[in-house]
């Protein structure tokens, strides 16, 4: 059971509920926030007068369309896709697209709120936004892919722009989505506006470090909430979920700094190679041939493929959820547990349920939210737009030393936030209050908007 919330913001969420009926993932989003902003209203009550949270809670606007397209057989399917523009106090709407069957509205509004703390988290000028389509890109052929995001852009082009609403990648959407939707648009408005999308390629605008950067920030967020406890992640066990952008670089990360990740899955099931996983193999499977992760077989006779079932039993030191919403649950939190695990961060967005959250934070684990996690990839994200607004490239090394030090700050931010209001080491509390009040400063500023 998720925690009980102070009378006031029960208030606030029962109309949530009421107003956004059946959007689940939303709800458990919203609710997650409130559980922390209790203290927060005693000592700022002007953001309870002017209703900041209420604002919050409510996109500034929500797009839904059709998207008709045709397969290579000429049969014409039609897809839905949303953006939803959550809140531009802090700077244009920033977000990434969802490319995923599950994809509903409850599930951009969900990662929209999110992205609004995670984007003031960051420190840099974005606020926050998420897009997404019911699209399944799995077995399509690039041509396919190609006229999907090119009838998307269509509809889509006229809600962004590099001052209105900045897209990026998210599940199911990388780079070659990105170029087609970037192209797309670029044909459409006549403008090379580089800062419009980001995640390009580095040919066409796109920033060095920003494929890798939610990963390795994830890795940097972590061996940071070690330091505080005078530890690191060097000689320490990783167990990572998914095998897509995050979790790869994730895995990258952890190797490089000295860890061993013994585990990773896809949607079908997990692999354990205790030797550490070989990321060469794993980047020609996903990355290059787009195959599945029970292909790793192939390449290292002695790992082991479980087909279906939960990698979070695995015995680790650290856990690095990094493939979807609510992937480990209350069972997974407590074999993490009891299996001596140290650290959790997530590397996804909300994989965590609230029940899982609860015992987490019962126990002596340290356990990081995406919000602050996984930052580093919108950080980085911003970091692609103020090259592109400058015209100038900036090294791997250089970039990355950015994408670091953001890190570093939020977790800092985080940290003396939960100290500050009385919950040292509750990371949760110190990324929603620490997000929520420079969002809340900025409204409070601009007035009744
Ligand atoms: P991705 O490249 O598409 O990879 C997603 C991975 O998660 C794949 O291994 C996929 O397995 C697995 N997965 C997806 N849906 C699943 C499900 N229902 N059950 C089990 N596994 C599932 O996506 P990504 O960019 O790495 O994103 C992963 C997570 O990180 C998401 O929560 C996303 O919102 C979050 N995130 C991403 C970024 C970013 O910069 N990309 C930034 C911040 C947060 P299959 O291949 O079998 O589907």
């Amino acid at each position: 059971m998720a925690a009980r919330l102070d009378e006031k913001l029960e208030l606030i969420y029962d109309d949530v509920l009421h107003r956004n009926p059946g959007e689940t993932e939303f709800h458990q989003a919203v609710h997650e926030v409130l559980e922390t902003l209790g203290p927060v209203l005693v000592k700022y009550p002007e953001f309870a007068e002017k209703k900041i949270i209420q604002r919050i809670c409510e996109p500034e606007r929500q797009i839904i369309f059709r998207v008709p397209w045709q397969d290579d057989n000429g049969e014409i399917h039609i897809n839905r896709a949303f953006r939803v523009e959550f809140n531009s106090a802090l700077g244009p709407y920033k977000g990434g697209m969802r490319f995923h069957p599950s994809v509903y509205l409850g599930i951009i509004k969900f990662l929209g709120f999110e992205q609004i703390f995670k984007n003031a988290l960051t420190g840099l000028p974005i606020g926050g936004g998420k897009g997404g389509s019911d699209f399944d890109p799995k077995g399509r052929s690039d041509d396919e892919i190609m006229r999907f995001c090119q009838s998307l852009m269509t509809e889509l082009s006229r809600h962004i722009g590099e001052y209105t609403d900045v897209p990026a990648g998210d599940i199911g959407v990388g780079q070659r989505e990105i170029g087609y939707m970037f192209g797309q648009y670029k044909r459409i408005t006549n403008r090379y506006e580089s800062g419009v999308l980001t995640g390009k390629g580095l040919d066409w605008g796109g920033s060095r470090a920003r494929t890798e950067a939610t990963g390795y920030g994830t890795v940097f967020f972590t061996n940071e909430m070690l330091k505080a406890r005078g530890d690191s992640i060097e000689g320490k066990k990783v167990v990572v979920s998914g095998s897509g952008n995050v979790a790869i670089y994730a895995i990258a990360k952890a190797h490089e700094l000295g860890a061993t990740v013994i585990a990773c899955s896809d949607s079908a099931g997990f692999i354990i190679d205790e030797k550490g996983i070989d990321l060469a193999a794993l980047k020609q499977i996903k990355l290059t041939e787009r195959r599945r992760i029970c292909d790793y077989t192939e390449f290292h006779k002695d790992a082991k493929y479980v087909e279906g079932g939960s990698l979070w039993s695995i015995p680790c030191d650290i856990a690095l959820p990094c493939a979807t919403q609510n992937e480990l649950n209350a069972n997974d939190a407590k074999a993490l547990i009891e299996n001596g695990c140290i650290a959790v961060a997530e590397g996804a967005n909300m994989p965590t349920t609230p029940e899982g959250i609860a015992l987490f934070q019962q126990s002596s684990l340290l356990y990081a939210p995406g919000k602050a996690a996984n930052a580093g990839g919108v950080a980085t994200s911003a970091l692609e737009m103020q090259q592109n607004a400058s015209r100038d490239s900036w090294t791997f090394d250089y970039t990355q030393k950015r994408l670091e030090d953001i890190m570093i700050d939020i977790h800092k931010s985080c940290y003396e936030t939960a100290a500050e209001f009385g919950a040292e080491g509750n990371y949760v509390l110190g990324a929603n209050v620490t997000g929520f009040i420079k969002v809340a400063r900025a409204m409070e500023a601009m007035g009744v908007i």
